[in-house]
């Protein structure tokens, strides 16, 4: 049920026309071809893992011929956090940066849904494992991208016997590419045991988040998500779903630490994210949720996240910026 993003992928979701090789990047302050940027073999970042990177999702709205780039701001404030934490300096500003990604838009025409790839990594190509002392390298890549994973009928989970890194070895809260290891781990695992996603737990048993979404439990009309301190990446999503589930179900919403068992018991769970979206999770470990069956709040918080991010819904426009 789930889909990875590859070069060849972005062909076949629905995009049959998108030439990836052919198509635009930015690369060190300059738009070029994808098939002309060359990355050098000793690339610290591709030996060591020392990039950082964000997933922007663009929606395609036919109704208004539009398409909306989501939470463009936030996702480029978190890379520049993310490049503080390894010694990185993203070289423009967050302004500057919106507008780029807004310009590779129109240059690719890109005209359905899309997902947009910022990365910024120790380009010195050289052997040495450190963070102080290297060059960096900045680029963005844009592909047409539909639905990561379910989103309609419900996913099943198992929780992962790996272990979601904690801060002191390999920060969750940074997107650093090497720690998608961790996560990569565990998504093989599940999907090879027959699961659509994994669930870590921290290294104390608590429940941390899935390998590219954060999560939600519902008990008792009240929304529980694990706090920040529990290695999860804080999310973009994560916090929309906290302002809809407050202004819009006139729910509560409690972040503490979550029991793996609560989630066997919890009345709906879901794990959201920009690539995710708001995906309902229907079992875990072959426990069904609830009656196994998409939850109604889950499903009423699924239709307010797609009207705003589809700019059906002025309330929330600053969410969102057009591109045409
Ligand atoms: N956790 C992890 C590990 C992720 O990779 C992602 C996706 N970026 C998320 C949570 C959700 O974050 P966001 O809502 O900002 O996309």
């Amino acid at each position: 049920m789930s889909e990875s993003v590859t070069a060849q992928s972005a062909k076949s979701k629905g995009a049959s026309k998108y030439d990836l090789l052919n198509s635009t990047v930015f690369f060190n302050g300059r738009f070029q071809k994808y098939a002309e940027t060359k990355i050098g073999l000793l690339t610290h970042a591709l030996h060591y893992g020392t990039a950082v990177f964000e997933g922007i999702r663009a929606y395609w709205n036919e109704d208004h011929k539009q398409l909306y780039v989501l939470h463009s701001r936030p996702h480029y404030e978190r890379l520049r956090a993310s490049g503080k934490i390894l010694l990185m300096d993203l070289q423009w500003s967050t302004d500057e940066l919106v507008d780029v990604t807004l310009e590779l838009l129109r240059m690719n025409n890109i005209r359905e849904d899309a997902y947009i790839r910022p990365i910024l990594y120790k380009s010195s190509e050289e052997i040495g494992v450190r963070l102080h002392g290297l060059s960096c390298s900045f680029a963005i890549i844009v592909v047409p991208l539909g639905p990561y994973v379910d989103v309609d009928s419900g996913i099943s989970c198992c929780i992962s016997s790996w272990t979601r890194i904690d801060d002191n070895m390999m920060p969750a809260r940074a997107k650093i590419t090497g720690v998608y290891v961790n996560s990569a781990l565990a998504k093989t695992e599940a999907i090879q045991n027959g699961y659509d996603e994994a669930i870590l737990l921290t290294m104390d048993g608590h429940v941390s988040e899935g390998t590219g979404e954060n999560i939600f439990i519902v008990r008792d009309g009240e929304f529980i998500t694990p706090p920040v301190s529990d290695n999860i990446l804080e999310g973009i999503t994560r916090k929309s779903v906290k302002i809809l589930v407050r202004d819009e179900l006139g729910a509560t919403v409690i972040e503490r630490p979550i029991d793996r068992t609560e989630l066997y018991i919890a009345d709906e769970v879901f794990l959201c994210g920009t690539a995710a979206q708001i995906s309902p999770v229907t079992s875990i470990d072959k426990r069904l949720v609830g009656d196994g069956k998409v939850g109604p709040l889950t499903k009423k918080l699924q239709d307010l996240y797609f009207s705003a991010v589809k700019g059906y819904n002025l309330k929330y426009k600053d969410w969102i910026v057009s591109v045409y």
